[in-house]
């Protein structure tokens, strides 16, 4: 069967795939987002669509506006008796003070018109009667056949038979506007045609007709809306900007959208507006929280790539660390394990004569071994460690003893290599309850390294002393130093100074990491200082505590 080769990508790499998978498409989505907002804000779409939706209330209102009028003259026709006379109207009018002038075109070609007698003491009001009065004669004189022919086509088609004309009267300076409703009386005939009409004064319209009307037809009046979110509705005569009448919620100023009567009430317009507030501030509001979304978005999603990036790096980096302490361990123990091999070889072959000779060569056996279980139990501490299974063994300990004895076993080494040794141990030290196994191979790891890094001068300093409540113990070199840059990473696992390809001293990048991890567990801490070219100093501080404080920590370590 075929196979199909599987790439598999290493792990960091596979990590930073699955993110970029997760990242990309949100970071494309947050910028068509902004995209987007910006043509809209551009473009002032959002206006648009409330002028859209104000423009759609405004013809509904209309509508609604217009078929109230006609029902209020539907009442006030169905008051009037059949071919009314001139008594007829004034009976009428007597019983209706909303109408200022009632008028009949009689089938004898004759307008009949009475006013509100009431107010024709006012000579201004007497005036415009006779205006008016000639003003619909000269009209029906040419006009009435055919305005008769259009209410009754009206009356056919749309089932109600009203027309209405807008006329303006002057009123000191200004222009007022009236409604007259002109239709086809009851009781006339083809052969004997009438036509009728009322006039509804701009007073009446003013207080009477349109408040409670526009207060109806004003949407959004949810008791649940607060005042500020309340559309409020105006009427005002196309001659001029001032308000002629507004539902409840108008908070004066200007309309923010108008509309034109049309049939009904022509030379009206109708506005609307947001109480308190405007279609421009309501889409400045909504942009401005959009932008803040994106914005607060588009931060996290940064937030989110950097901690990608700074935790993949850190991958990458674990994983060169980990190839180079493969080679490194490899080549650590394939050193020692060759020489014990070559001198014990020799050693078999009995070539060796001299018994100095025979010594020296297990002398060096036996290092080798030493180095190489060294190693072999650094790593296995290090793989305890890392599975969570490290146990420690804390006993009441004479410190002083275990460095002592410690350093008596290596000093011969030490001092073979050519280095000046020194050693200052406090007397009277306090009994700590250590590890005696992991204590002392954080030493030796110490000490190891301070032989492994000095070149030059070879110089090896160890100290124990009391220092308040812990008790210290100092490791010197005259070495080659580490930078600045690199004393905190120097206890990171795997971790080695330069690159080690190229690094002369071979080592594993454990030891310190692992001294770190048995310090800790002790509760204390370790800590470096160092000059490059000069020495380092490593202290380790093993605080005096209370014994079983010391239980606990080293349990959970
Ligand atoms: P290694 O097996 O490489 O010695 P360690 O964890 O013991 O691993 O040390 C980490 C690194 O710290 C070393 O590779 C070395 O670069 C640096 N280092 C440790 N001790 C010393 C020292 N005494 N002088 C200079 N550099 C040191």
């Amino acid at each position: 069967m075929f196979k199909f080769p599987i790439r598999r990508w290493p792990e960091p790499w596979r990590m930073l795939l699955v993110m970029l998978a997760v990242l990309l498409p949100a970071a494309a989505l947050i910028a068509v987002n902004f995209r987007l907002l910006r043509s809209t804000q551009r473009e002032k779409a959002i206006e648009a669509v409330y002028q859209r939706d104000y423009q759609n209330v405004l013809a509904i209102a209309e509508k609604r506006i217009a078929s109230h009028a006609y029902d209020v003259v539907e009442d006030d026709k169905a008051a009037l008796p059949e071919r009314p006379c001139a008594e007829d109207l004034r009976a009428f009018l007597a019983a209706h003070p909303d109408v200022a002038h009632a008028f009949v075109w009689t089938s004898k070609n004759k307008l009949v018109l009475e006013s509100q007698p009431a107010r024709m003491n006012d000579p201004h009001f007497a005036q415009e009667r006779m205006n008016f009065f000639s003003m619909v004669n000269g009209w029906f004189e040419g006009e009435s056949s055919d305005f008769f022919i259009k209410l009754k086509k009206m009356a056919k088609t749309e089932g109600h038979a009203t027309v209405f004309e807008q006329n303006w009267v002057l009123r000191g300076d200004k222009w007022e506007y009236q409604s007259i409703a002109l239709f086809i009386p009851r009781g006339s005939t083809a052969e004997q045609p009438e036509l009728a009409g009322f006039v509804y004064d701009t007073d009446y319209l003013r207080d009477k007709f349109f408040p409670p009307i526009l207060n109806a037809v004003c949407p959004y009046q949810r008791s649940g809306n607060s005042p500020e979110s309340q559309a409020a509705i105006m009427v005002r005569t196309a001659k001029s900007p001032t308000l002629l009448a507004a539902s409840s919620a108008w908070d004066g100023g200007n309309a923010e959208v108008e509309r034109k009567f049309e049939g009904v009430f022509s030379g009206l317009v109708l506005g609307m507006k947001f109480r308190g507030t405007t279609i421009a501030s309501i889409s400045n509001k909504f942009l401005r929280t959009e932008f803040l979304v994106l914005g607060t978005l588009s931060l996290l999603l940064a937030i989110g790539m950097f901690f990608t990036y700074r935790n993949v790096t850190r991958e990458l980096a674990l994983a060169k660390l980990k190839s180079d302490f493969v080679s490194n361990v490899s080549h650590e123990l394939r050193t020692p394990l060759a020489l014990i091999r070559l001198y014990a070889e020799t050693l078999e072959l009995g070539r060796i004569a001299t018994p100095a000779k025979q010594h020296e060569y297990h002398e060096i056996i036996r290092k080798e071994s030493e180095r190489l279980s060294g190693l072999i139990n650094n790593i296995l501490d290090f793989s305890r460690i890392e599975a969570g299974r490290k146990e420690y063994n804390f006993r009441e300990t004479d410190v002083a003893d275990l460095v002592r004895s410690t350093l008596e076993s290596y000093r011969y080494e030490i001092e073979q290599n050519g280095f000046q040794f020194e050693q200052k141990i406090d007397d009277n030290l306090p009994q700590l309850r250590v590890d005696r196994e992991a204590i002392a191979r954080s030493l030796l790891n110490l000490v190891n390294n301070a032989v492994k890094y000095s070149a030059t001068e070879k110089y090896l300093r160890v100290c124990l002393y009391r220092n308040n409540g812990s008790v210290n113990l100092e490791v010197i070199d005259h070495g080659i130093g580490i930078p600045d840059g690199e004393q905190p990473k120097i206890f990171e696992k795997f971790y080695r100074v330069g690159d080690p390809l190229v690094h002369n001293t071979k080592g594993s990048g454990l030891g310190l990491s692992l001294v770190r991890h048995i310090v800790r567990a002790h509760n204390g801490d370790v800590t470096v200082e160092s000059t490059p070219g000069k020495g380092s100093k490593f202290v380790i501080a093993l605080p005096v505590q209370d014994s079983q404080q010391q239980e606990a920590s080293g349990a959970s370590a």
